[in-house]
């Protein structure tokens, strides 16, 4: 485990508008939990005319909490990150409320890599932890998509790799990145596939390595102040789980459980699926590198290095 940069410290209002920096306001949603750390981070982009970025889950007491705080104002569009309840759930539900538009990417299972798709077509892979089948957009939207108010210029951005449909947005005026959950500030993310893919991470971090706002945003906890110190950690900690991984490979082949028990030992036994998840995830990128081979069933079966 390399040793992070990750702040566990924040401890943000729930259930009113906090103001974040100017023209940036977030109401922190009640679902505090493992996975979700202090509760999904819904954020309000502008005044008068404003972009809300992932209304979050569908909670009524969340949903009154963001209409109020844009009360008298006017919503002219819902941004989602990606098909995650925590994110997406409540999107409709508060875009009907304000009468705004939806935009996000809305096709998660589309989005799949071929590799992916293979394996989510030949089961058994597990994964689809807080997917929102439900979930539709009013507009589908991708990469250099630009949705523009008065302060506020978002750019999409394709930052795939915790799901296949995740967009980061770049906010011009605020000099700042709002990442969901691809890059946060409190722990890795999950990478839990069919949705999510290592490979994929792996380079939209690299491609997040050219950016130059000062400031990330994220789905999950504090605003993160060195993002490009935390990216690097990040793919330094994911290059470190792999010398691991490989390590025990070395001495034989191995099940995803027999990897956790070995590599996460000390882990809280709550996150010892998410951890079992993020070893598949790894094992499948071994796999798609011709480095590590499945022996059966990539899930439970024995891997082997090739
Ligand atoms: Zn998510
Ligand atoms: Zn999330």
């Amino acid at each position: 485990m390399v040793p992070g940069p990750f702040d566990l410290s924040h401890a943000p209002p729930v259930g009113v508008a906090e103001a974040v920096a100017p023209g940036l306001r977030v109401v922190t949603a009640p679902n505090a939990g493992p996975m979700t750390f202090t509760g999904t981070r819904s954020y309000i982009v502008g005044e008068g005319e404003v972009a809300v970025i992932d209304p979050g889950p569908h909670d009524p007491r969340h949903l009154g909490a963001l209409a109020a705080a844009v009360a008298g104002e006017r919503v002219a569009a819902v941004l989602v990150t990606h098909a995650h309840r925590d994110h997406s759930a409540g999107a409709r539900s508060f875009a009907e409320a304000v009468g705004a538009p939806v935009l996000a990417h809305g096709d998660p299972v589309g989005a799949r890599s071929a590799a992916m798709a293979r394996l989510a077509a030949a089961g058994g892979i597990g994964g689809g932890e807080g997917i929102d089948p439900g979930f539709r957009a009013d507009r589908r939207i991708g990469e250099g998509e630009v949705v523009a108010g008065p302060g506020w210029t978002l750019t999409a951005l394709a930052t795939p790799g915790h799901t296949a449909d995740h967009l980061s947005f770049a906010w011009a005026e605020g000099s700042a990145l709002f990442s969901g959950d691809h890059v946060m500030g409190w722990a890795t993310t999950l990478i839990s596939p069919p949705d999510g893919d290592l490979g994929a991470f792996r380079a939209s971090l690299v491609r997040l390595q050219g950016r130059r706002e000062g400031v990330f945003y994220p789905g999950h906890g504090a605003p993160v102040g060195d993002p490009q110190g935390l990216i690097r950690h990040v793919l330094a900690h994911r290059a470190a789980r792999e010398g691991e991984i490989l390590a025990a490979l070395a001495r034989g082949p191995a099940t995803v459980a027999g990897l956790v028990a070995e590599i996460y030992a000390a882990v809280d036994p709550a996150l010892r699926g998410a951890a079992g998840r993020n070893v598949l995830a790894h094992l499948i990128d071994l796999g798609e590198r011709s480095v590590a081979v499945a022996m059966g069933p990539p899930a439970t079966g024995a891997w082997r290095l090739a």
